[in-house]
């Protein structure tokens, strides 16, 4: 895990900050994960040239398509923005005066297919295309299997421009082959929101290899790439409309070429800024994903898991002795590493989640589960230095809380 090096934290402190420990994986909120020394390096290189952004999304077509196994990719600032291109390239295609007209739909194919158990909040930004959401399957228990195949089949029209899948939750829901077999059948692309895939890139190939049209990467999550970027990965056509929709088109029309092209087309006026152009990328995020990525695709995935099994270990053992927590590590075999601590109650699993973030250093933990009075450690970002000063902070709150009640 990188090392920090010895003047960033004397610059963070001159800018009136102070950094914590984030023991909750690669959030958002934290500004996702730690960079390693070589994507840094491309970052700060990148910063001291300017680089036409066309040339460097050409250039990271080209490393998405070799990570992924699609045709073609691009980078926008984030997964949510990388699933509001591909809602848009979907719904646009290459036409330009649809292009101009979004977020306005009249006209044009605006529904996007979404099962009922995918719902979810970052579908805001399938929705801010001016996409309207057509649900299809149950929820809960007493539904059964969830989904039939039929209720897809009824969900699509003559104005679907696209399915919308989820890859994190697979209860409740068909299995995107066969989503993809029947999409494919009526003619409708696939865009799958896999922005929190972890492990090596043969999960996220094997998206690509049961037919998605399109997928939508966090940069910052298991790449380990900088927070503000995403990866949208899928069919060369789709890319090119997303970045039709996203570059800037403040350009002289015969000057121009037509992204991901090989420059021999005839000459085409270029559209004008597109709904996409909101989420725009500087040279230093698509130079530090491109790195990212070509680490991504050489690191041992095995080695870090074991590393995080170990981490998780250690703290488990630590709190083995202390009152008021019982902590379980998951399985080495579960795809994400994390320890569960579990309370007598929710209010002790809050009040000690607050101390955490409040004392020095600060330490922040997964809190989402502090209805269920548990709250849970990630290892992914916690760097070498920061593992014993975390498990003291953790001993020392949750004795603080054990004590005072
Ligand atoms: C994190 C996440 C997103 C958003 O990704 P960003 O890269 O932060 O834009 C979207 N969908 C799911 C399921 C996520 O976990």
């Amino acid at each position: 895990m990188a090392i920090v090096s010895a003047d960033s934290l004397a610059i963070i402190e001159s800018l009136g900050l102070r950094p914590v420990i984030n023991a909750m994986g690669a959030p958002s909120r934290l500004g996702c994960t730690v960079l390693s020394a070589p994507v840094r390096a491309a970052m700060d290189a990148a910063a001291q040239h300017c680089i036409p952004i066309a040339e460097m999304q050409e250039r990271a077509s080209t490393v998405i398509a070799e990570v992924t196994g699609a045709e073609a990719g691009c980078v926008a600032s984030g997964a949510a923005a990388c699933l509001f291109l591909g809602a848009a390239a979907c719904i646009a295609g290459e036409d330009r005066a649809a292009i101009d007209r979004l977020p306005d739909t009249t006209g044009l194919r605006d529904e996007i297919a979404i099962h009922r158990a995918h719902r979810n909040p970052y579908d805001h930004a399938v929705r801010a295309t001016g996409a309207r959401l057509v649900e299809f399957g149950y929820l809960g228990g007493p539904s059964g299997v969830g989904t039939h195949r039929w209720q897809l089949e009824a969900a699509l029209s003559q104005k679907t421009a696209a399915i919308y899948y989820l890859s994190a939750i697979t209860e409740q829901v068909l299995p995107l082959s066969t989503v993809v077999e029947i999409a494919h059948q009526h003619g409708v692309p696939v865009l799958v929101d896999a922005a929190g895939v972890g492990g090596p890139p043969a999960n996220l190939r094997r998206l690509i290899e049961h037919g998605a049209d399109l997928i939508a990467v966090s940069g910052g999550k298991a790449i380990a790439g900088p927070a503000a970027s995403g990866v949208l990965a899928g069919r060369r056509d789709l890319i090119q409309s997303a970045t039709l929709q996203q570059q800037d088109m403040f350009v002289y029309p015969d000057l121009w070429r037509v992204p991901l092209s090989s420059g021999e087309e005839e000459a085409v006026e270029p559209p004008h800024n597109g709904l996409g152009r909101a989420m725009k990328v500087g040279r230093e995020e698509v130079a530090g994903l491109i790195v990212a990525l070509q680490e991504y695709m050489k690191r041992d995935h095995e080695a870090e898991r074991r590393r995080w099994s170990e981490i998780c270990g250690r703290i488990a053992a630590a709190l083995l002795g202390v009152p008021g927590v019982s902590a379980t590590a998951a399985p080495p075999e579960r795809a994400w590493a994390d320890v569960a601590l579990s309370f007598a109650d929710p209010a002790s699993a809050r009040r000690v989640a607050r101390s955490l973030e409040t004392g020095r250093p600060r330490v922040f933990v997964g809190t989402m589960s502090i209805p269920r009075a548990e709250l849970h450690i990630s290892p992914y970002s916690v760097r070498d230095d920061e593992v014993q000063p975390l498990i003291d902070r953790l001993c020392n709150a949750i004795r603080d809380n054990y004590d005072s009640v």
